[in-house]
């Protein structure tokens, strides 16, 4: 069974009291009983001396003095003075022990009788039984005992004092342990209600609730409520972290698994780009191996490893720019490059491709200058635009035109060709992804032509990003910071 801290207080402080006044009644009934010994051993001490004092006076007022001849005659007379003196019943014994006043039959227990013989003795002795009490004293002439007195005592008044006393003790104690339990139970109740509200914080916190309140309490249990509070945001901290930290993990494992289905499909389009064009020259070789005499075979061979041998070379070339710049820091020499000039340098470089294709160039050029590389800028330029060309609907539009803008000269080179589909306009510009690899194989392109412009541009401090695209087109935007006549060069 289950008793509440607030019973168990109040019980244990009541009992404590309840100790306390048992305690006390012990010693104030045996207080009360020593003083009525003294009070009734002091009253017979004066009866015997009384008696005593009266014996001699009446012997000597008598004409025969003889005390042994005077109790047979005279005894029971005198016994019946001291009665009327003391107020108290009196038996006289003679020095052989005989009752000289009343029926010997009274003389009933042997402890009066053992009592009798320490008086007759010469001494005073005195028996308690129940509720009386028998007080013997030696009645002496001079020097000389002649026999003794008996005081018939009745202590009922005495018990009756005394078992008065107990009583209140017993109604004292009662009332103590009550009114005692039911204050300390009120008490303890407001310490109880601060313990059990605690238990219920604790309880909340078990099943998850973290969040807790402060006892308005000035005491241990107040102190202890803002431990707890401060136990619980520190662990609802420490989860929180843990979350953050497993949502991270989730994160690095996903960015991982990520990263490595792009190396997968990065190594998959490298070999595919570099083992094309080798099986193309390898199958000529073979084919010119089985027909050496086949003068046609051997035209054809020829343009084709021509073709598949620049391919190549180009690739290599550009990978190995691309890994050079990736990682190494080159030093280029930055000038004012004249924008309207460069563009229109790059647009005539590739008229012979845009004739070709039949596609309409259409420009809006402002003067602007920028502070770059000027063979890094046309690589830009030309990778874009070629872009634009290969990647045109026939008879299309490519619209060029440029712009100055928070210190940045802004290119935008827009075309109405077949548009980038939506799910991989982020891949664009990875090393050798391709949207179509045919497309751009047919265009001589290995997906190598954005990351590498891409990468140009940023050593210049310029950037790359593509704006729109769409089934009507495609425009990206290229970014170079203006050039500053007033800026310190080195
Ligand atoms: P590539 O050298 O094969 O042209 P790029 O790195 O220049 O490769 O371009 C990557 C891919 O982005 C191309 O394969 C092509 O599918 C797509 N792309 C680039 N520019 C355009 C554009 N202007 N219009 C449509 N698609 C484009």
């Amino acid at each position: 069974m289950r008793i509440s801290i607030k019973i168990k207080f109040s019980i244990f402080l009541a009992a404590l009291l309840l100790l306390t006044v048992f305690i006390l009644s012990l010693l104030v009934l045996e207080g009360i009983k020593k003083n009525q010994q003294v009070e009734v051993e002091q009253y017979f001490a004066q009866q015997a001396t009384t008696a005593n004092v009266y014996f001699i006076q009446t012997i000597m007022a008598e004409s025969n003095k003889v005390p042994q001849t005077f109790l047979a005659s005279k005894g029971k007379e005198f016994a019946g003075q001291l009665e009327l003196i003391s107020g108290q019943s009196v038996v006289l014994y003679d020095q052989d022990g005989t009752i000289v006043n009343k029926d010997r039959s009274i003389i009933t227990s042997d402890s009066i009788k053992k009592t009798l013989a320490f008086a007759l003795n010469n001494k005073t002795a005195y028996l308690t039984d129940k509720d009386s009490l028998y007080y013997m004293t030696p009645l002496r002439t001079g020097n000389e005992q002649v026999g003794v007195v008996q005081f018939n005592y009745s202590l009922s008044k005495n018990l009756a004092f005394y078992n008065q006393i107990k009583q209140l003790f017993i109604y004292i104690g009662t009332g103590v342990f009550l009114l005692s339990f039911i204050l300390a139970y009120f008490y303890f109740n407001s310490f109880a209600s601060g313990i059990i509200r605690l238990n219920e914080t604790v309880d909340r916190i078990r099943e998850g609730h973290f969040a807790t309140d402060t006892l308005a309490r000035k005491d241990e249990i107040g102190e202890l409520s803002e431990g707890i509070r401060v136990m619980s945001e520190q662990i609802m901290k420490t989860m929180r972290d843990k979350d953050q930290e497993r949502e991270k993990l989730t994160l690095a494992v996903h960015k991982l698994s990520r990263l490595d289905k792009q190396q997968k499909e990065f190594i998959g389009n490298v070999t595919h780009e570099f083992k094309t064009p080798l099986t193309s020259i390898k199958a000529y070789i073979d084919l010119l191996e089985m027909y050496p005499d086949d003068e046609k075979l051997m035209e054809t061979a020829k343009i084709n490893i021509q073709s598949e041998t620049r391919r190549l070379y180009e690739m290599v070339e550009k990978v190995l720019q691309l890994a050079a710049l990736e990682k190494y820091d080159f030093e280029f020499s930055k000038e004012k490059v004249d924008v309207q000039q460069a563009i229109q340098l790059v647009l005539s470089s590739l008229k012979g491709k845009l004739d070709k294709f039949g596609i309409r160039l259409e420009t809006d050029l402002t003067e602007a200058y920028v502070e770059a590389d000027k063979d890094c800028m046309t690589i830009v330029l030309v990778n874009l635009m070629d872009n634009a060309i290969k990647y045109n609907k026939a008879r299309g539009h490519i619209f060029v035109k440029n712009d100055l803008k928070d210190g940045q000269v802004i290119i935008e080179i827009a075309d109405t060709g077949i548009g980038i589909p939506g799910e991989v306009v982020h891949k664009i510009f990875e090393p050798f992804y391709t949207v179509d690899r045919n497309r751009s194989r047919e265009n001589g392109g290995a997906g190598l032509g954005l990351s590498l412009a891409k990468k140009y541009a940023e050593t210049q401090g310029g950037s790359i990003a593509l704006v729109s695209t769409d089934r009507a087109g495609t425009v990206f935007r290229i970014s170079f910071p203006a050039y500053e006549p007033t800026k310190t060069r080195k």
